[in-house]
């Protein structure tokens, strides 16, 4: 078993982050109040200041479909800036080891075959609505895999699908999916009626924070080659199938009622065969499970 004594975290009071450290709170997490990492001079500071041997590197713009599509030029440039930097910088503070997060996002908008391969990270466009931040994310890859080649640092990426769990935003114009439908829920009386977007038929992968959080600290001790690890659960399920779930989980009497616009993208699903090959049989929670996990904390925040 590889020993690593100082990981540093990105992004570490970011969603992920904070649940990372409820896992691993020997880490060292840092956020933009303790450096913004798209200031190539701070950047260096935080690696030389820490001298750490392994940087698990989260930090991001992220956003919800609306805020990403919006908003495209400030999403490339702040991703570009703070990858370009975090790698670079990690380098030049001799840093051997490093496993960055990209996205499903970079994938194409369509693909070839599914389940998506990490194979086809490169193969066609990303999706129009997150087409910046998609762009970004390979550019983070297309540079860990030069410096691995030309340096010989081991340095890794893995792509997680949609995140949902406890402590995501939930705020109704940067929220993902899973998220705004917990408090759409929430906020609905017995008999009323919510309105989605799209048609319902769109087919996401949604994959539980907490099993993430679990996959981030194997794969720093597995995961040393040039892919793109896929990671993602083995249920790929709709959107109406995903209100039926809630439905059921909150005993709530809702119509439902779909907008039909705005579907984004009808399937994204990944293979997660390598990553089980990588790591051996991982126990999933299923969707099911984790909603209902999220709804009770949710509940409880209020
Ligand atoms: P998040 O909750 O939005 O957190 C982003 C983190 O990045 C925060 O800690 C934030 O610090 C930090 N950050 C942003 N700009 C920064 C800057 N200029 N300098 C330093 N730090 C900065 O994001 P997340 O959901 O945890 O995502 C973590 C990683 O997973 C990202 O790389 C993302 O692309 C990837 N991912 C996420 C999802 C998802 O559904 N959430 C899906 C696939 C992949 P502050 O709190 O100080 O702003």
């Amino acid at each position: 078993m590889i020993k690593y004594n100082k990981v540093l975290v990105t992004g570490g009071s970011g969603f992920v982050g904070c649940r990372l450290q409820r896992l691993k709170p020997e880490w060292i997490y840092v956020s933009s109040k303790d450096c913004d990492l798209t200031d190539r001079e701070a950047c260096r500071r935080l690696f030389e200041h820490h001298k750490p041997d392994a940087v698990i590197h989260l930090a991001a713009k992220v956003g919800g479909i609306k805020e990403s599509s919006n908003n495209q030029a400030e999403f490339y440039y702040k991703n570009t800036m703070i990858n370009m930097n975090v790698v670079h910088e990690a380098y030049r503070a001799g840093v051997k080891r490093l496993l960055a997060s990209l996205s499903t996002c970079c994938f194409p908008d369509v693909s070839e075959t599914y389940p998506m391969l990490e194979e086809g990270i490169l193969s066609g466009q990303p999706t129009e609505t997150n087409f910046c931040y998609g762009h970004s994310k390979r550019v983070l890859y297309i540079q860990i895999n030069a410096y691995r080649e030309c340096y010989g640092v081991d340095y890794s990426t893995f792509c997680p699908s949609n995140l949902y769990g406890p402590e995501n935003n939930f705020d109704l114009d940067k929220s993902h999916f899973v998220s705004s439908m917990i408090r759409k829920f929430s906020e609905a009386k017995d008999n009323d009626t919510i309105e989605f977007w799209g048609s319902g038929t769109p087919l996401r992968q949604q994959l539980y924070i907490d099993d993430l959080t679990k996959i981030i600290v194997l794969l720093l001790e597995k995961h040393h080659s040039n892919l793109p690890l896929i990671v993602a659960p083995n249920e790929n399920i709709s959107i109406k199938q995903m209100i039926d779930i809630c439905l059921e989980v909150t005993s709530k009497n809702l119509n439902i009622k779909f907008n039909n616009k705005l579907d984004g993208q009808y399937r994204k699903d990944g293979s997660n065969k390598r990553l089980l090959d990588l790591i051996g049989d991982f126990e999933f929670t299923t969707f099911k499970e984790g909603l209902s996990e999220t709804c009770r904390w949710y509940d409880e925040q209020e």
